[in-house]
C-alpha cells in the first residue's frame, strides 16, 4: 500500500544496483513526489527512465540535485568526493544529504574536505543489503525489505532530517539502526570486509595451484558456499579496502595472529587447543542468532500443536531409565568448568539453565565438547582459570544461572556483565546482590535491582554468615559459590529446607561443605577435582512412572539410576504413606548425590492428609499425585501449597478442571485441594494449558480410565521430558501423539 510521501523530490546520483533499487523502492512505496536520477553514463540514465526506475532524468549531478530535498549519493566510495564537489554549488539549504557507501569514515573525510565541516543535514547511511551483481539491470524494489540500514548521524544532526530519512528507509521495508562512524567501520571490517578478503584470497590461492582444475572440480558444496562472495565486484571491493584501511588492517592482524596460533597448534599436535577453538566457534555459530534476537536457549514456543490421545486399560511394566536431573546437569557444567582436570558427563539433560551456563563458560575460555546425545566433556580450568569474556554473558531465560553466576563471578579478577532475555530482565536480583555486597562484592544492577548485573572484578571477598530471610536454594548456592573465592568461612542458614544439589556436588568434586542443622558452611581457597558424572534420572520425571505403576493393577516397574536426594523425595514419602509399594535397590552415591534403582509394584492406595512438611519436597510432583489421589480409596487433602497456584499455570485449578473433565469431582481451596477418591475416571478431553506436568499426569490417569482421554496443548512435554511418549508406550501406556501445524 502506498505511503504518504516523506520527501518532495529525491535526487539519486549513481544508478547502479543500490541507487536503482532505492529509486524503485521509493517509487513503489510512494515515498517521494518525484525521483530524479543521474549516472555517469547517459545510456544508463536513459535506460533507468525508460524502464520506470526513475521519474525524471538529469545529465549531470548538479542538475539532478537542484531543488531536491533529499540527495542520495550511490556511487562507488572512491567516486564520492568528486560527486560531492559537483553537487555542492547546486544543493539547496534545506536538503538532506545521504549516501549508501560501504565505508563511512571515508565518506566523512570527503564531506569535510568539500564542505569544510560535517553539516547537520548530512547523514551517512549504509544498507546491509546487496548482491554479487552490480549495475542498474540487477536493481529491484524489494532489495531492502527486511534488511538493516545503518545510519551514522553527526552529534549535531538536525532531528527532523534524521526522522525523515529513517521514515524513508522504513517505508522501503528496512530496519534502521544508528551507530558512530568508527563503530560502523570496525563492525563492517569484521563481519563483511575481512570475510570478503579471505574469500578472494583463498580462491586466488587455489587458482594459482598447478592442478587448480582438479581442485575446483572436486570442491564440495561447502567450498562453494564459503567462496560465493569472491564473485563480488572487484572494483567495488578494491575501493572498500582502500577506504576502510585502518579498521581492515586491525582485523587482518587479529585474524592473522589467531590463524598463526592454529597453525602452531597443528604443528605441535596441540589437539586441546584446536578443540577449544573449534568447539567455541561452533557454539558461537549455533547460538549467535539466538543471543542477538534475545531468545531463550531452549525454544519453548513450539510451532506444532500436540495432542495426546490415550486409550484406557494400559499397563506399567518393565525396566526403564528416565532423563537426567536438570539441576544436576546444570551444576555438573558449572563445577566441571571450575574443577581441575576433565569432567565427563553422561545422562546430561539440555535444559535452559545448563545451556545458558555452558555458553557463558565457553565465553570465558572453557573448552566444552557436546552436548551430544546426553554426553558432555568439560575441560576444567580450575577456580582461577576463567578468562575475561569479550562481551556480556547472555543467560537467556535462566534465572538460576544468573543468580549462581553472580556469586561465582563476584570474586573474579575481571569485570563481567550478566544479561538475559526480556522476561529474565524483569526479574529482581537484589536477593543475591545485597548479601554479595556484604561480602565485599561490587555489583551494579539495572533499575529496581533488575538485570543487567555488572560485577566489578579484582575485589577481595570476605566470608560471612547469612541468615536467609526467605528459603531459597538459588540464594544459598550463589553465596556458597562466592564463598569459594572469599577469605575465611562462608555459611548460610535456611529458614526451611531447600534443595542442596550445590552443596552435595561441591563435596562430590572434592570441595568440603559441611552441614550443621540448617546451616551449610565452606571455607574459601580450596580446589575442585573433575571426574566422571553419570547424571541420575530426575525424580520429578520418575514420579509419573511411580504413580503409573502404583495405580495400574498388576504393575511391576523398575526405574534405573534415579536421584534420591532427600530434598526431592517427598513424592516417595507421600506415595508410601498412601500405601504404595516402592523399594529402593542398589543405593549408591554419584558426584555427592544419593542414587538408587526404584522398584514399584501395584498396591491399592488410600487417601491421606498430606503432611505440610512434605509439600516443599514434592512441589513439582503434585499434578501426578492428584491422579494417585483420584485412584485411591478415601479422601486426600492437600494444604499449604499456595505456590502451586502461581506455577506455569494455576496448577491446582487446571488439575481440578482436568479431573472434572474426566468425571472426578474435587474442591479447590486457597492453598490446596480436596480430592475424594474412589470415583470413576470416565475419560474426556483435558486442556493442559501448556503445562507439561499436567499433560503427563493425565496420560498416567488413562491407566485407570474407563474411556479415552484426549489431552490438548502438550508440545512443552518434549522440552521438559524428552522421550516421554516413547517411554510411556514402552511400559504399556496406550498413548498416541498427534502433531499438526
Ligand atoms: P554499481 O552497481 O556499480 O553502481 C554504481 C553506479 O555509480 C554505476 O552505475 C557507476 O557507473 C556510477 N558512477 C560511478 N561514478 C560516478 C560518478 N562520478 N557520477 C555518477 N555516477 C557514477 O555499484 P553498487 O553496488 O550500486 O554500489 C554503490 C554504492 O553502494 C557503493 O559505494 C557500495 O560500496 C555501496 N553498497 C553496495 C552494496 C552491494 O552489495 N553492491 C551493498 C551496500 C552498499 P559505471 O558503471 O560507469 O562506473
Amino acid at each position: 500500500m502506498p505511503n504518504r510521501p516523506v520527501f518532495r523530490r529525491v535526487a539519486i546520483v549513481g544508478l547502479g544496483l543500490i541507487g536503482g533499487s532505492l529509486a524503485l523502492a521509493i517509487r513503489e512505496h510512494g515515498l517521494a513526489g518525484t525521483v530524479v536520477g543521474t549516472d555517469r553514463r547517459d545510456d544508463e540514465t536513459l535506460w533507468a527512465r525508460d524502464h520506470g526506475v526513475i521519474d525524471e532524468m538529469a545529465f549531470s549531478a548538479a542538475d539532478a540535485v537542484k531543488e531536491a530535498d533529499l540527495v542520495v549519493v550511490a556511487v562507488p566510495v572512491r567516486a564520492t568526493r568528486d560527486v560531492l564537489e559537483a553537487v555542492r554549488p547546486a544543493l539547496s539549504d534545506h536538503a538532506v544529504l545521504t549516501d549508501v557507501g560501504s565505508t563511512k569514515g571515508s565518506f566523512i573525510q570527503a564531506v569535510q574536505a568539500v564542505f569544510g565541516e560535517w553539516p547537520e543535514r548530512v547523514i551517512p547511511g549504509h544498507p546491509i543489503a546487496g548482491s554479487e551483481k552490480s549495475g542498474i539491470r540487477a536493481a529491484h524494489g524489494d532489495l531492502f525489505d527486511r534488511h538493516k540500514i545503518i545510519l551514522t548521524p553527526p552529534d549535531s544532526v538536525a532531528p527532523e532530517a534524521l526522522d525523515q530519512l529513517t521514515r524513508l528507509w522504513e517505508g522501503c521495508g528496512a530496519r534502521v539502526l544508528t551507530m558512530s562512524v568508527d563503530r560502523h567501520d570496525e563492525v563492517l571490517a569484521a563481519t563483511s570486509h575481512l570475510p570478503h578478503l579471505i574469500a578472494f584470497s583463498l580462491v586466488d590461492t587455489l587458482a594459482g595451484e598447478d592442478d587448480n582444475l582438479d581442485i575446483f572440480r572436486y570442491a564440495a558444496g561447502g567450498f562453494r558456499d564459503f567462496t560465493r562472495i569472491a564473485a563480488s565486484d572487484p572494483i567495488m571491493w578494491h575501493d572498500i579496502f582502500l577506504s576502510n584501511r585502518e579498521a581492515v588492517l586491525n582485523m587482518i592482524d587479529h585474524f592473522t595472529a589467531d590463524l598463526g596460533q592454529l597453525r602452531q597448534a597443528i604443528e605441535s599436535q596441540d589437539g586441546e587447543r584446536l578443540l577449544q577453538v573449534f568447539s567455541r566457534a561452533r557454539a558461537a555459530r549455533e547460538h549467535f542468532s539466538k543471543m542477538l534476537s534475545g531468545q531463550a536457549y531452549v525454544n519453548t514456543e513450539q510451532q506444532n500443536q500436540v495432542t495426546f490421545r490415550l486409550q484406557p486399560g494400559g499397563a506399567a511394566q518393565g525396566d526403564i531409565r528416565v532423563p537426567g536431573d536438570k539441576s544436576m546437569s546444570h551444576r555438573s557444567i558449572m563445577l566441571g568448568a571450575l574443577a581441575e582436570g576433565t569432567t565427563e558427563v553422561t545422562g546430561f539433560l539440555e535444559g535452559e539453565d545448563s545451556l545458558a551456563t555452558l555458553q557463558a563458560f565457553r565465553d570465558m575460555g572453557v573448552t566444552i565438547e557436546g552436548p551430544d546425545q546426553g554426553f558432555v566433556r568439560i575441560h576444567g580450568v580450575g577456580l582461577h582459570g576463567l578468562q575475561p569474556p569479550h562481551g556480556p554473558l547472555y543467560l537467556g531465560n535462566s534465572g538460576t544461572a544468573m543468580r549462581l553466576f553472580a556469586g561465582l563471578l563476584a570474586g573474579q579478577r575481571f569485570d563481567t556483565e550478566l544479561t538475559g532475555d526480556a522476561s529474565l530482565s524483569r526479574r529482581p536480583m537484589n536477593r543475591v546482590a545485597d548479601p554479595l555486597r556484604q561480602m565485599g562484592a561490587v555489583i551494579e544492577t539495572g533499575e529496581g535491582g533488575k538485570p543487567p548485573l555488572r560485577l566489578r572484578g579484582g575485589q577481595t571477598l570476605t566470608g560471612f554468615h547469612y541468615d536467609m530471610p526467605v528459603a531459597s536454594a538459588q540464594v544459598k548456592s550463589c553465596l556458597l559459590l562466592a564463598g569459594l573465592y572469599a577469605n575465611g568461612d562462608t555459611s548460610v542458614a535456611e529458614p526451611a529446607p531447600t534443595r542442596d544439589h550445590t552443596e552435595r556436588m561441591l563435596n562430590g568434586f572434592g570441595y568440603p561443605v559441611t552441614r550443621d542443622g540448617n546451616t551449610a558452611r565452606l571455607s574459601g581457597g580450596g580446589r575442585l577435582t573433575g571426574g566422571p558424572i553419570d547424571v541420575p534420572s530426575d525424580i520429578s520425571s520418575a514420579a509419573f512412572f511411580l504413580v503409573a505403576a502404583s495405580v495400574a493393577p498388576g504393575a511391576d516397574l523398575r526405574l534405573q539410576h534415579v536421584g534420591i536426594n532427600p530434598t526431592r523425595t517427598g513424592v516417595i514419602t507421600i506415595l508410601r504413606e498412601m500405601g504404595a509399594d516402592i523399594t529402593l535397590e542398589n543405593e549408591r552415591e554419584i558426584g555427592g548425590e544419593p542414587v538408587a534403582d526404584l522398584r514399584v509394584r501395584y498396591a491399592p492406595l488410600r487417601g491421606i492428609r498430606i503432611p505440610e512438611d512434605q509439600v516443599p519436597l514434592a512441589i513439582d510432583e503434585f499434578p501426578v499425585l492428584f491422579i494417585a489421589a483420584a485412584c485411591a480409596e478415601g479422601t486426600t487433602l492437600l494444604t499449604g501449597a499456595e505456590e502451586l497456584r502461581v506455577k506455569e499455570s494455576d496448577r491446582i485449578q487446571v488439575m481440578a478442571d482436568g479431573l472434572a473433565a474426566i468425571g472426578v469431582d474435587s474442591t479447590v481451596t486457597d492453598d490446596g485441594i480436596e480430592i475424594p477418591g474412589g470415583q470413576a475416571l470416565r475419560g474426556g478431553t483435558v486442556d493442559s494449558h501448556g503445562d507439561h506436568r499436567v499433560a503427563m499426569a493425565f496420560a498416567v490417569a488413562s491407566l485407570r480410565a474407563e474411556g479415552e482421554i484426549t489431552i490438548t496443548d502438550c508440545a512443552n512435554v518434549a522440552t521438559s521430558f524428552p522421550g516421554f511418549d516413547r517411554l510411556a508406550q514402552e511400559v504399556g501406556i496406550r498413548l498416541t501423539v498427534e502433531a499438526c501445524e
